[in-house]
């Protein structure tokens, strides 16, 4: 129960599709346990550019089918936020709008696309399921396959509440953000090691995902009038650490390899990134999120 249930879902962003029938694989590749499968589907977990590393082609076992999308006019109410994973998306989508339209001059709203199995992008190539939630820059559009919700709980450990999930959005418009800033580019030209861009954009797409956890129950959405969410509770902060922490490099490197190896992160570790989210959470100022700027990443 995050969303006010006095909120309107505005769903004109967002698309759905079904995915092109059978994926490649999303239940061997994750739920078959700890392989190599595993550091393909984490190297990009949270990502921004599934289109250097996926194949550019569709696979031949998916061309052609195309399955219907999820049904957007389900999506009217906080209520349905509350209730609906998809409709909660959407909604935790209208509410990044209403808070980094206040905190950005210049801002414009991303495309939200909802798909399964897998879905050839407009700007970054195919992408599969095993992705996990990214944010394109070429067609400025934030992926999600909702299945990536159940695999964050059961596969890599976080608590399964709504404000996790909410978390994962706002990160991905953390990356919206950082293209609209012109500085999303950084995380390709460094894009490993503990002290790399990669780090230092992933890192900085927590803090503004924190940035926003700070303004959501306050902002008031246009219309309504009422605020996007109903005030946070330790809990809901809890589940976005939680979520947080199951995506650090070094979890997930633990748990795939038994070892951890800071020279091929490109997320930055657990602790670090439930800290950036905090610095965002609690000082609500982007400009604290400056960790191009810091020596001192956590
Ligand atoms: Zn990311």
């Amino acid at each position: 129960m995050t969303f006010n249930e006095g909120m309107r879902i505005d769903t004109s962003t967002t698309s759905s599709s079904g995915g092109g029938g059978r994926g490649p694989g999303r239940g061997i590749a994750i739920g078959g346990g700890l392989g190599g499968l595993v550091i393909v589907v984490v190297a990009l977990l949270l990502g921004v550019d599934p289109g250097s590393v996926m194949p550019q082609q569709q696979p031949m076992d998916t061309q052609g089918v195309e399955a219907p999308g999820f049904d957007l006019s389900q999506c009217k109410t906080g209520e349905d936020a509350n209730t609906i994973v998809q409709c909660r998306v959407v909604a935790t989508g209208n509410s990044l709008d209403g808070v980094w339209a206040q905190l950005m001059p210049d801002y414009t709203r991303p495309r939200i696309e909802l798909f399964e199995n897998g879905i050839d992008t407009g700007g970054c190539g195919f992408a599969s399921s095993d992705v996990g939630p990214f944010y394109c820059p070429g067609d400025q559009t934030a992926y999600f396959d909702v299945g990536f919700f159940d695999t964050l709980r059961d596969q890599f450990g976080s608590s399964g509440g709504p404000f996790a999930q909410e978390y994962v959005v706002a990160h991905e418009f953390g990356h919206h953000v950082q293209n609209l800033q012109g500085v999303l580019g950084r995380a390709q030209q460094d894009p490993t090691g503990p002290t790399g861009g990669g780090v230092r954009t992933e890192l900085q797409a927590d803090c503004y995902a924190g940035v926003w956890a700070h303004y959501a129950a306050i902002t008031k959405q246009e219309g309504t009038d009422v605020p996007f969410l109903e005030p946070l509770t330790d809990k809901d902060i809890a589940d976005a650490l939680s979520a947080a922490s199951a995506v650090g490099d070094d979890r997930i490197q633990e748990a795939a390899t038994g070892r951890v190896n800071p020279e091929s992160w490109t997320h930055g570790s657990s602790e670090q990134r439930q800290k950036w989210f905090t610095t965002g959470y609690q000082t609500g100022d982007p400009a604290k999120c400056d960790t191009f700027a810091t020596n001192n990443l956590g």
